[in-house]
């Protein structure tokens, strides 16, 4: 038996359904901050993966050789491509640019629950202004969005990647170690390895201090006033200091990231909580662009989990009228109800098995209608239909009219 491969899946009606109530409402608000939605191909050259994403990612590619021998790998994220498009087809395009995207993307890692081969991400790209209030907009489209869909119990920790950076170049620390070091940052032991006793009980205690008091670590403390100015635009967008956290841990996969970054988390979800990654980042060099872009993605698999966790989605609606025409002279007329019912909108059924009502009954009860609506002579002769709601088991019969536009109020 063929199996579905491994870290993909099947979804389901109902899986399906909740998950394009999560997928509209994020496209909504994305939209209501000015975002356009784009697409860009779900594989690309391998290389436009490998110059600048970082080890993590690099280990976790899908690739392939192609039938024409070309290097091909199926989009681990969506940054590079997007940035990719605008050097090749949107430059021009007056700025702040803001578009947003939703697709799959594809890791070879080792699934569990929440971590998977194939998964979608939602994210934005804000190409061109480069302000802590772009930075501030972009980091509110994140929360903003998770705050629409009604996720409660989820924290977000922000920092300025340069904090760290000018740290490390006023103690003249040679740039590959500060590569390694933006990977161990969790791990004392390692950072002691790799800075020496000395800088790194300074640098470890650099790293607990909290925003307020950092000024004395640095001469040059511009990316610190930078970050006030972030947070303080944050209030705006009615993100206050209760928030979030500032957290210089945080250091991001992908190695083009440079600026202010952040990170949320949903505490539902276990071992897999981040459910959101993104800061300023710059792609553009890879394209000798000299352009500033922002961004996010969401782990949407991730984030419908956590609604899921906190019982915010609701199950789909069920399906409305299922039609059960009684004898050949009845079909006419039921064809009729059933096509007025699509018209308007409604989603309306008929039993195509040519089941005695008995049966159809019974099915339109185990798949979940709402009413049965029976049509048999009587109901063509008079011009009315006999709707029976499944749950109560009550029956009733209307006029035809008289029914449609109840619908029609009902809507
Ligand atoms: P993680 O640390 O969980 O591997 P990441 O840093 O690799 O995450 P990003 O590259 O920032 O993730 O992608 C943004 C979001 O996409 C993550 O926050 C996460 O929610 C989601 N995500 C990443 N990898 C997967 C995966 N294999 N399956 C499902 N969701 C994923
Ligand atoms: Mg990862």
């Amino acid at each position: 038996m063929i199996e579905k491969p491994r870290g993909t899946r099947d979804l389901g009606p109902e899986e399906m359904s909740r998950r394009r109530k999560v997928e509209e409402e994020l496209r909504t608000v994305s939209r209501s901050f000015g975002y356009h939605e784009i697409m860009t191909p779900t594989f690309e050259h391998t290389e436009l993966f490998l110059k600048r994403s970082g080890p993590s990612i690099v280990e976790e590619i899908y690739d392939f050789e192609d039938k024409g021998g070309r290097e091909i790998a199926l989009r681990p994220e969506f940054t590079a491509p997007v940035m990719r498009m605008y050097s090749e087809s949107m430059r021009e395009r007056p700025k702040p640019l803001k578009v947003f995207y939703f697709g799959p993307a594809y890791r070879y890692e080792r699934p569990q629950s929440g971590r998977y081969r194939e998964f979608w991400h939602f994210g934005t790209e804000l190409i061109g202004p480069d302000t802590p209030r772009a930075d501030a907009e972009n980091i509110a489209l994140a929360i903003s969005s998770l705050r629409k869909l009604g996720l409660k119990d989820f924290s977000v920790r922000i920092s300025n990647l340069q904090i760290l950076d000018i740290f490390l170049k006023e103690r003249e620390i040679p740039e590959e170690k500060r590569g390694q070091l933006y990977h161990a940052l969790d791990n004392e032991e390692d950072v002691k390895d790799i800075l020496g006793p000395d800088t790194s009980d300074e640098f470890i205690s650099f790293l607990n201090t909290p925003l307020s008091e950092l000024e004395g670590y640095l001469q040059d403390t511009s990316p610190i006033e930078y970050l006030k100015k972030v947070l303080e635009t944050l209030e705006f967008y009615e993100i206050k200091e209760e928030d979030y956290t500032i957290d210089l841990r945080i250091v991001r996969g992908l190695d083009y990231y440079q600026g202010v970054v952040f990170e949320i988390d949903a505490h539902g979800l276990g071992a897999e909580e981040q459910v959101c990654g993104g800061g300023d980042y710059n792609l553009g060099d890879l394209f000798g662009l000299d352009v500033s872009s922002k961004g996010f993605a969401l782990g949407f698999d991730r984030v419908v989990l956590a609604l899921e966790d906190e019982g915010k989605l609701p199950f789909p609606e069920k399906g409305q009228y299922y039609i059960i025409p009684i004898g050949e002279g009845s079909l006419g007329y039921s064809y009729d109800v059933l096509d007025m019912l699509r018209e308007k909108g409604v989603s309306a059924d008929i039993e195509l098995m040519d089941r005695g009502v008995g049966n159809a009954l019974s099915y339109a009860d185990r798949a979940d209608f709402r009413y049965s609506i029976l049509i048999g002579e009587d109901e063509v002769k008079e011009g009315t239909v006999t709707i029976k709601e499944m749950e109560s088991g009550e029956q009733k019969t209307l006029v035809k009219e008289d029914f449609l536009s109840e619908v029609e109020k009902s809507e």
